[in-house]
């Protein structure tokens, strides 16, 4: 038997609670994308078909819809084969294509950065998630088997995906409740991300296993004694805790594996919440419970719908053990989340409107920015877990973990976020780039004006305090640069007048014979200040200006004092004689920066010239903006326009 035909197999024996029309409609789909993935290989060297089949069988083994299986049987094809949406909707369906469309790659993009068509990919894909879950869950088996096939990518690979995997997909998991995903997910992430770590925890369990053995059995025991009285039914699942947990604690508290405490616990289910406080209660009776890490998550579940009872316990000298009791709807439900109402066949999808991770996803596909900022906003913000902070008045404020204090002072409100200075936590002072801890009281020590400071943008991790902070400096700015030309109106006059009387015998300024210099450079952007327009010889000094280069003034003129931040923004330099170079700058359209700057580059060297300005934009297709060349002497420009006419990359190119 094939390979391809043992997953079929095992896909078939999944879908055993399928319906007969659903199972046809399914091997239907397989055949067609057998067909179409015909002769394609997998890095492993296996039949590509193995890939959609595993991710089918994944998802059966979930018993999510049909359309869902099918979606997984063709979710390659239109990107990897000739086949089109088009056909793909035309053959079954609608809502198959739709799911298709949703985990398909987007392959060209303008910018063309390997990064940049990643995470284009994850917006496409979480777009489409937004209207149907069910597209992320498809992506989550697909990366589930990409995962462990992961061995057979180049090793540099292995690492990039492995994080994208912890940076976005596990979270996400967890966000949707999909506990057995994200453990899955984390676990084979973990092994190429750690791999040192992963082989001692994974040699670590195979020592202990008989321990675990034993540890079940002993609590069975008791507790079936315990509870034959009473008529409560329950099972004991025996549980190792999955390694990407571990791996967190040791790397936390800094330990060895074997200094971790509760490496493993026990899940007890039964049937209805009563029962599961009873047994909670016998478990007590029985062993000496630890009174810090009883957790009431069926009372009070977590934002993702999680719901259990947790308690760990002492069994005997300093081997304590993790136990956990819920219902088997709790269950269901804690391990696959949105996906467990597939798992029930009943009702309809869980409400999602509710769920705040998603509605300010929501709010950042409206928003225009980078694709790195894109990834940023969603590792460290929209997909990070929350942490809650209290105001010293006792007000409750949700945050994503790595918060700073910076963070928390902008969302409590924008003056005060302009106005910190300091912050303490519990009573003390805490410096505000570190991170703020769970459950901290936190008060925001703030003075009379506002004074952001530009390091901020580096502790903030929120976009909301990142989007204030700059807006204020870009306000700051439009205003500094009004007033600079307010004062300079302002003073011409007077200024002219002076310096008619002191220096009548100075001659004016020959633009193209003097320049001026800072630390040996005079390839730079400056403006002689006209309010005490500086003579060669004169004693001069820069001031950095925002956007209107370097401007450059007499050492005295009066005005000095009142530019703002002159002191901060000035700039030394000095008189220097132009040299007979020329600089020509010309206007340019081409199809790719990356193409024709290397080429440009050598007929400018050809030309015995150096690119002294190189300022492209992207424009849709095309990148335009100018660039400057400076050469040793007058070139025949016509010759140089030609040949860099002859470049494929160039659209178009004149001098200015
Ligand atoms: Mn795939």
């Amino acid at each position: 038997m094939t390979k391809k035909d043992e997953i079929l197999e095992l896909l078939k024996r999944e879908l055993i609670d399928y319906k007969n029309e659903e199972v046809t409609k399914i091997l239907k789909a397989y055949d067609f994308a057998d067909k179409a993935h015909q002769g394609q290989k997998r890095a492993s060297g296996e039949e590509f078909i193995t890939h959609p089949l595993w991710t089918a069988t994944i998802l059966a083994q979930m018993n999510v819809d049909y359309e869902m299986i099918i979606a997984a049987l063709l979710h390659d094809v239109v990107e990897d084969t000739p086949v089109t949406m088009e056909e793909l909707e035309k053959k079954f369906g609608k809502n198959v294509a739709n799911l298709v469309n949703g985990v398909t790659k987007i392959s060209k993009l303008k910018s063309g950065k390997k990064i940049a068509i990643k995470t284009e990919t994850i917006r496409k894909m979480l777009l489409a998630m937004i209207n149907d879950m069910k597209v992320i869950i498809i992506k989550f088996a697909d990366k589930i088997h990409n995962m462990r096939t992961l061995q057979f990518l180049p090793p540099e690979k292995r690492k990039l995906i492995a994080q994208e995997t912890l940076d976005i997909y596990a979270p996400l998991a967890g966000k949707m409740g999909m506990q057995q995903i994200k453990d899955q997910l984390e676990d084979l992430a973990l092994r190429w991300i750690q791999p040192e770590v992963y082989k001692t925890i994974h040699s670590y369990f195979d020592r202990t296993e008989k321990d675990r053995e034993r540890t079940k059995t002993l609590i069975t025991r008791e507790l079936t004694e315990r509870l034959k009285s009473s008529d409560i039914p329950f099972k004991i699942k025996s549980r190792a805790k999955h390694y990407y947990s571990i791996y967190k604690k040791m790397k936390k508290y800094n330990k060895n594996i074997d200094e971790i405490f509760d490496l493993y616990g026990v899940r007890i289910i039964t049937d209805t919440v009563e029962n599961c406080y009873q047994i909670f209660g016998t478990i007590h009776s029985i062993w000496q419970p630890i009174p810090s890490r009883f957790r009431d998550f069926i009372a009070h579940p977590k934002k993702n719908g999680y719901r259990s009872l947790h308690t760990t316990v002492v069994l005997e000298k300093r081997k304590a053990v993790e136990i956990q009791i819920r219902t088997e709807e709790m269950e269901e439900f804690n391990e696959y989340g949105v996906a467990s109402h597939w798992y029930y066949k009943k009702g309809e999808l869980p409400d999602t409107s509710q769920l705040e991770w998603l509605s300010k996803l929501k709010d950042v596909h409206k928003e225009e920015m980078t694709p790195e900022e894109y990834y940023k906003i969603l590792r460290d913000e929209i997909l990070r877990d929350d942490i809650f902070i209290f105001s010293p008045k006792g007000d409750i404020f949700e945050l994503p973990k790595g918060a700073t204090a910076i963070d928390f002072a902008y969302k409590i409100h924008t003056e005060i976020g302009h106005r910190c200075k300091g912050a303490r936590a519990n009573g003390l002072i805490w410096p505000l780039n570190k991170p703020l801890k769970n459950g901290m009281v936190v008060e925001i020590i703030t003075g009379k004006n506002p004074e952001p400071k530009q390091s901020w943008l580096s502790y903030a991790v929120t976009s909301q305090a990142r989007k204030k902070i700059k807006s204020y400096f870009a306000s700051i700015r439009k205003e500094e640069e009004k007033k600079e030309e307010e004062k300079i109106k302002v003073d011409q006059p007077k200024q002219i007048d002076s310096s008619l009387k002191i220096k009548t015998t100075e001659k004016p300024i020959n633009s193209t014979m003097i320049t001026v210099s800072i630390d040996g450079e005079n390839n730079f952007l400056f403006n002689f200040a006209k309010c005490c327009a500086p003579t060669p010889g004169s004693e001069i000094i820069g001031f950095i200006s925002r956007g209107r280069g370097i401007i450059i003034h007499r050492k005295d003129c009066h005005n000095l004092k009142y530019i703002k931040e002159f002191d901060k923004r000035a700039i030394e330099v000095i008189w220097a004689v132009k040299s007979n170079n020329k600089i020509y700058s010309f206007n340019i359209i081409t199809s790719s920066q990356e193409d024709s700057l290397p080429m440009i580059g050598n007929v400018v060297q050809k030309y015995n010239g150096k690119i002294v300005k190189w300022s492209l934009n992207n424009n849709g297709k095309t990148e335009e903006g100018s660039f400057a060349v400076e050469f040793v002497s007058e070139p025949n420009i016509s010759l140089f326009l030609k040949e860099i006419r002859k470049i494929p990359a160039i659209g178009h190119i004149e001098k200015i």
